[in-house]
């Protein structure tokens, strides 16, 4: 199947060419036709499977078959990150490099300012996170009365941060009858009772099984004791001599003690978490991605909507508290079908956290020793008290978890 088999406008179709495209991913083939035939859509599909173009390509086809007399948004995509919003933009851009249709983003952290000035310019397309797209919104920058079409990008984790609130007012500034899409990597019922309130008669659309990480992303588990984690981090990218490797951490200090550490190991290493300006993450992200660092320790949060289409390896230094962020971690490998292979390093202390991560994937995960970083089962405070149940455990752990920006996390 080719794009031109898609029936998308041509100015699109040279765009996606000059990309290198040469025929649409799974999601694009089934969401495509639905899109242009102005349905709701709920797509189950993870990151680096595509689906950015598979919303992007449609809409701007759909903006381009009805021009419009004056510059208003009819298009607005919701992201959960700021680095998302930037990627998808990127994207908009990209796709409508041909064409008269003006993209803008607009997403917190920073002055609110040039993108005011922006949007007096008049746009077609707005891709935002919902905070700031309601600052907008209440200061009057536009309105959203022409708004022909809504997406939900990644809405698990929209509501993971906690944006069921924004969600809501900024619902209540839209016209009810429009075209709207929802795109999640995982699906529970939060999700399933959001979409109830989003979508009429939605198209399923599921490319691969619901919960499921990218398909050629290999997995390996090492149980190893907390303080030689560190220091098996180094050893693995050494001794393989691994170029670029995406590390998670729970918790921004811990990403910026690892980052230092490693690089008193020889690794060059930089850290992206929430406290560190846009600016700085921008510069850590381009400098990992240009190959001058060669590690890059990040928070769940921050590493969100990061895409380099070559990555290969990630390494989760801690099993995260919500266990499908797993699968959002380990997707920043293995995109648009390349290989990729996620190492997890679990103390003895982490294996509910395992528990969790295979009750959502639905599989068992292997655990190994690696030589010489075999756990040292003596040890007695790496074991979790006996009495206390998983689910308790989740809740201590996510109760002591810093909340990102000040927002509630979703109890599921
Ligand atoms: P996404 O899942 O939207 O984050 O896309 C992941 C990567 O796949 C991005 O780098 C896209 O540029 C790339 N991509 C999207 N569609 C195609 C396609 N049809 N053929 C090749 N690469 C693609």
């Amino acid at each position: 199947m080719s794009f031109s088999s898609l029936s998308l406008n041509n100015a699109l179709i040279k765009a996606v060419q000059e990309l290198g495209y040469q025929s649409p991913t799974p999601i694009q083939k089934q969401a495509i036709p639905h899109i242009l035939a102005n349905k709701d859509i709920m797509a189950g599909a993870q990151t680096g499977t595509g689906k950015t173009a598979a919303f992007a390509l449609p809409i701007l086809h759909q903006l381009l078959e009805k021009p419009s007399e004056i510059k208003v948004i009819r298009a607005l995509v919701l992201t959960p990150t700021r680095e998302l919003a930037q990627q998808v933009h990127q994207s908009f851009v990209r796709y409508a490099e041909h064409t008269d249709i003006n993209c803008v983003v607009a997403y917190g952290g920073v002055s609110i300012n040039p993108q005011i000035e922006a949007l007096n310019k008049g746009t077609d397309v707005l891709i935002a996170t919902p905070g700031r797209l309601l600052d907008h919104l209440v200061k009057g920058t536009f309105d959203l009365t022409q708004l022909q079409c809504l997406v939900f990008d990644e809405a698990d984790r929209m509501l993971d941060m906690g944006f069921k609130d924004e969600i809501d007012r900024i619902l209540n500034r839209i016209p009810p009858t429009r075209q709207t899409m929802l795109f999640s990597a995982t699906f529970d019922d939060a999700i399933f009772k959001l979409s109830k309130t989003l979508l009429t008669d939605p198209e399923l659309i599921e490319v691969s099984e619901r919960n499921a990480t990218a398909a050629k992303v290999d997995q390996i588990v090492y149980t190893v004791d907390t303080d030689r984690k560190r220091e098996l981090t180094s050893f693995i990218i050494g001794s393989k001599n691994w170029q670029q490797v995406l590390i998670f951490t729970r918790t921004k200090e811990g990403a910026d003690k690892l980052a230092k550490e490693m690089c008193l190991d020889g690794i060059k290493t930089q850290s992206i978490h929430g406290d560190k300006s846009q600016g700085a993450r921008e510069k850590a992200l381009a400098e990992f991605k240009a190959g001058k660092t060669r590690a890059l320790v990040a928070t769940d949060v921050a590493a969100r909507g990061i895409d380099i289409l070559d990555l290969r390896y990630v390494i989760n230094f801690e099993l995260p508290y919500i266990a499908e962020d797993y699968i959002h971690r380990i997707g920043r490998s293995g995109r648009a079908g390349n290989d990729g292979l996620a190492i997890s390093l679990m103390s003895p202390s982490e294996q509910w956290l395992l528990d969790a991560v295979e009750e959502v994937l639905n599989k068992r995960l292997l655990q190994q020793w690696y030589p010489g970083y075999e756990p040292d089962l003596t040890k007695t405070e790496e074991k979790q008290p006996r009495k206390v149940s998983k689910r308790k455990q989740r809740e201590r752990a996510l109760s002591g978890h810093k909340r990102p920006q000040g927002r509630k996390r979703q109890r599921r």
